[in-house]
């Protein structure tokens, strides 16, 4: 029976119950007390016939009637004395187990809540119904495994942070005792070495405040119809001289006339310089780097070509996870911190579009995409 998975009918079906033990006790004990009680009494016929045929005088017979009275009062009252005892003996019964089947899955919530609220984030409960309190239990067992799970994130960025600070100031730490014991001469070459080291700490610094804003919404991104080709030219010209330096040849495949696109220039000139870090950090010299913009009806596509190192398939799916490092010692000697790529996604989602990385394997380059929404769908749809 389905509807009596819902509380308000339990509690329905559990009071007519006791209406229902109360009127069947009150008509038992009523027609059992008619028949044993009253019959002992004479019929107020009798008394009227007999008074009529005049042998029998009507005193008695007032006091037949009398008697019959208080025996019809007296079994009333009994009836409904025995009818109301057994209403509460049903009530008790019925209270009893509606305690046991509702109140205390409540006090079991109501335990695991608090022990959640105070951190025990593996506390569940274990509520054996099919009514709204075991979708509640399973409700609040969600929120359980939601909030340990963030309990997790939360303990490995913690651990991935540390050691992500470690890493440069034990360097430093080495450089500098090197330097006082005067194991290490105290040459430019040195101390360019201990400030680069600090120039990554501040930067690891810099994007982890970043990410921390990003990862609770807080970055703030106003989307803007925007012109793509000046935007992706002006970012261009910047990396040119270290392209140029690093002999690495750097090319832009604009289409031409490109719709605009629905952006927050700011926030994807932020991705676009990431992009090209990471092409110009993994592409050795001799190779080439490639930035294409083509558009369909309902996105714009920029994409970062470089016929680089490559991403091995395996790697492909994590690397816009945190710290993630295809090569953790080489990201790290060429300055790469793992989170730049996970902002980067950050900031896509946020303006509406979608980023994901193509390699045909290692040494053979990456591509990666992002796609923005055109002005015009946006438009159309407010
Ligand atoms: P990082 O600062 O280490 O570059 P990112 O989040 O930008 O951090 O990138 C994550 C990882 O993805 C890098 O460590 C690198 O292994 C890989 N990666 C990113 N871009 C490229 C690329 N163009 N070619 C090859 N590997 C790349």
């Amino acid at each position: 029976m389905s509807w009596l998975r819902h509380l308000r009918w339990k509690l329905f079906v559990s009071h007519m119950l006791i209406i229902v033990i109360g009127v069947v006790v009150l008509l038992a004990t009523a027609n059992f007390l008619a028949v044993t009680n009253l019959a002992q009494v004479a019929p107020p016929s009798l008394g009227s016939a007999a008074s009529e045929t005049g042998q029998v005088s009507p005193g008695p017979a007032q006091s037949d009637v009398t008697s019959q009275q208080e025996q019809f009062r007296t079994v009333v009252d009994t009836a409904l004395l025995i009818a109301g005892f057994a209403a509460l003996a049903a009530s008790v019964v019925v209270s009893l187990f509606v305690s046991r089947r509702i109140v205390e899955p409540l006090q079991e919530l109501s335990i695991v809540s608090r022990r959640l609220a105070d951190g025990y984030y593996r506390e569940r409960t274990s509520i054996q119904s099919d009514d709204e309190l075991a979708d509640l239990s399973q409700s609040i067992n969600q929120l359980a495994e939601a909030l340990e799970q963030t309990e997790q994130r939360r303990l490995a960025l913690l651990a991935d942070v540390a050691h992500e600070l470690r890493t440069p100031l034990t360097t430093i730490e080495g450089y500098m005792e090197g330097l006082l014991d005067g194991v290490i001469a105290p040459e430019p070459q040195t101390f360019a070495m201990i400030q680069h080291e600090a120039v990554r700490l501040k930067r690891l610094i810099e994007e982890l405040a970043l990410l921390s804003r990003a990862e609770a919404g807080q970055l703030r991104v106003l989307p803007q119809p925007v012109e793509l080709p000046p935007l992706i030219e002006h970012v261009a010209a910047q990396f040119q001289p270290q392209f140029a330096a690093q002999e690495v040849q750097f090319e832009l495949h604009l289409e031409d006339e490109l719709p605009e696109a629905f952006a927050d220039p700011d926030r994807l000139v932020q991705i676009l310089i990431n992009l090209l870090a990471n092409a110009l950090r993994y592409t050795p010299s001799g190779g080439q780097v490639i930035v294409s913009a083509t558009a369909n009806e309902t996105f714009v596509r920029v994409g970062v070509r470089d016929s680089g190192i490559g991403i091995p398939a395996k790697h492909l799916p994590h690397i816009f996870e945190r710290f993630y490092r295809v090569d953790k010692s080489r990201a790290r000697r060429s300055g790469g911190t793992g989170i730049g790529l996970t902002i980067a996604r950050h900031l896509v989602y946020a303006q509406g579009g979608e980023i994901w990385a193509e390699s045909e394997g290692p040494g053979r380059g990456a591509t990666f995409y992002l796609t923005l929404p055109l002005y015009v769908e946006v438009a159309e749809l407010v």
